[in-house]
């Protein structure tokens, strides 16, 4: 943990250094998906850059507690449902599933936490309560809704005029008193099949509620990072400030980290204005190692294009990489001279998670690699190379499978024959010629397998 760690904060708009509330420990609040519909590769992207961050604070030393949730009770997820003509929580817990198993298609691991709305009602009722009773809340018919007017910290995280600070609820059923306040508790309603009892009456949650009730219930309070789309900035992650720190008189995280917005056609991609491509679909045109690298190659905060074009070139560079780890045997050792370039490598990550200053470092090794390969030097991938693809969710890019050449491969077909002939004396010399080139055969069910002999 020697390294400085710096993050551009939404909050107060500069780089600040991760403090991290324990030491040694990293907790990381991610905003997840609204399931009514498959997510599309937009929805992927704070997926892809927290898993990666994480990743990369875990390749520092800490101990990390990653938390994505899942929000499965809310109007959208009520009109699909209807729509479907189906109960809403079979439509939430069925797109819920298809969330993680699309997101594992990504094949970088779960978060260690995927919290649901429809399971932290009660810690929601305890804080509402708690808003009410400290008179930042107050009950309108079965609502309840949060008093702008008595929390003046309002609207530090997205600094905009109050007259733009549009709830984006639907007023017309509102019974708040001023425009600015939001819903924390609806009312049930006719024709919405979920609903829970509280001391206001039936209903559900709002949607910025269960945010702050889950972070607090699984990372406490003042934790360390709280992630999500810049899309969320507000009102969604302002109101979670204003319930939190009005409710608890504490800081709800210490730094806030936002991805900028993967567009489609000119337009932040998003299923309201319906120019997506779903991430399954993705996933399957143009497989999970080009949608990785297209990710990593666009700064976190910055807007991405999504187009074919972009992940033609991501596909390229995937196999530039590949190519790289063939050409560079894991049996040899790795040479030196790699150490400045991992080092600028996680230098560059530590300064505000700059995936491309990064992936330029790697670039530039594996050109020198290459070099120094035509120059007929041996040149090894060993673990610092490793560390700096496992970072980038790519180093399964040199396993062996993908890295064997075309060399072993007739020499392993070659011993196969001769061992099929009980011809022992040419098979043994096939052997030791894969063994110089740092290779060893494995018997396996669907037969005869290289992989890298252990140095
Ligand atoms: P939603 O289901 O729309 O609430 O989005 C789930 C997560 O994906 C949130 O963190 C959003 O900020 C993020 N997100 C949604 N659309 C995009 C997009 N086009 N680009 C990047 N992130 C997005
Ligand atoms: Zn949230």
């Amino acid at each position: 943990m020697s390294r400085d760690i710096r993050i551009q904060d939404t909050l107060t708009g500069e780089e600040r250094p991760l403090e991290p509330r324990d030491p040694g420990k990293v907790g990381i609040y991610a905003c997840g998906p609204t399931v009514y519909a498959p997510v599309h590769v937009g929805n992927a992207r704070p997926y892809v850059v927290f898993s990666l961050f994480k990743r990369f604070l875990e390749h520092e030393g800490y101990d990390v507690t990653f938390v994505a949730n899942v929000t499965d009770v809310n109007d959208k997820i009520y009109d699909a449902a209807r729509a479907a003509g189906v109960p809403s929580e079979q439509l939430a817990r069925e797109m819920t599933a298809r969330y993680r198993s699309d997101t594992d298609g990504l094949k970088l691991g779960r978060p260690d936490a995927e919290p649901l709305a429809s399971e932290t009602i009660a810690p929601i009722i305890e804080l509402i309560g708690d808003l009410i009773d400290s008179g930042h809340a107050y009950v309108a018919g079965g609502d309840v809704y949060f008093d702008v007017g008595a929390f003046p910290e309002y609207g530090r995280l997205s600094n905009r005029p109050r007259e733009e600070m549009q709830q984006g609820e639907d007023d017309a059923t509102s019974l708040k008193h001023h425009p600015q306040d939001f819903a924390l508790w609806k009312a049930h309603k006719e024709g919405e099949d979920t609903a829970w009892d509280a001391p206001w009456g039936r209903g559900r949650p709002g949607w910025h509620i269960e945010c702050s009730a889950m972070a607090e219930d699984i990372l406490g309070l003042d934790f360390d990072v709280h992630g999500g789309g810049s899309d969320l900035i507000f009102p969604h992650h302002e109101n979670e400030i204003a319930q939190t720190e009005a409710a608890r008189n504490e800081q709800l995280a210490r730094l806030w980290m936002h991805n900028g917005m993967l567009q489609f056609g000119d337009e932040k991609m998003s299923k309201s204005v319906g120019n997506i491509r779903t991430l399954s679909g993705a996933l399957d045109e143009f497989g999970r190692d080009a949608l990785v690298m297209y990710f990593v190659q666009g700064h976190y905060r910055q807007p991405i294009d999504f187009s074919e074009q972009a992940l033609q070139a991501a596909a390229r560079a995937v196999q530039r990489l590949r190519d790289f780890g063939r050409r560079s045997s894991p049996a040899h050792p790795e040479p030196e001279a790699i150490g400045p370039y991992h080092e600028r490598f996680f230098e560059a990550l530590a300064d505000d998670f700059n995936t491309p200053a990064a992936l330029a470092a790697l670039w530039d090794w594996v050109n020198e690699g290459n070099r120094r390969l035509d120059a007929g030097e041996e040149v090894g991938a060993g673990e610092k190379l490793r560390e700096m693809l496992w970072t980038l969710g790519l180093d399964n890019l040199l396993e062996a499978d993908g890295a064997v050449d075309e060399e072993a491969q007739r020499l392993m077909e070659e011993r196969e024959a001769a061992r099929a002939a009980k011809d022992f004396a040419t098979a043994d010399a096939r052997r030791d010629q894969l063994a110089e080139l740092g290779w060893q055969v494995r018997d396996t069910p669907q037969g005869p397998q290289l992989v890298p002999l252990k140095t």
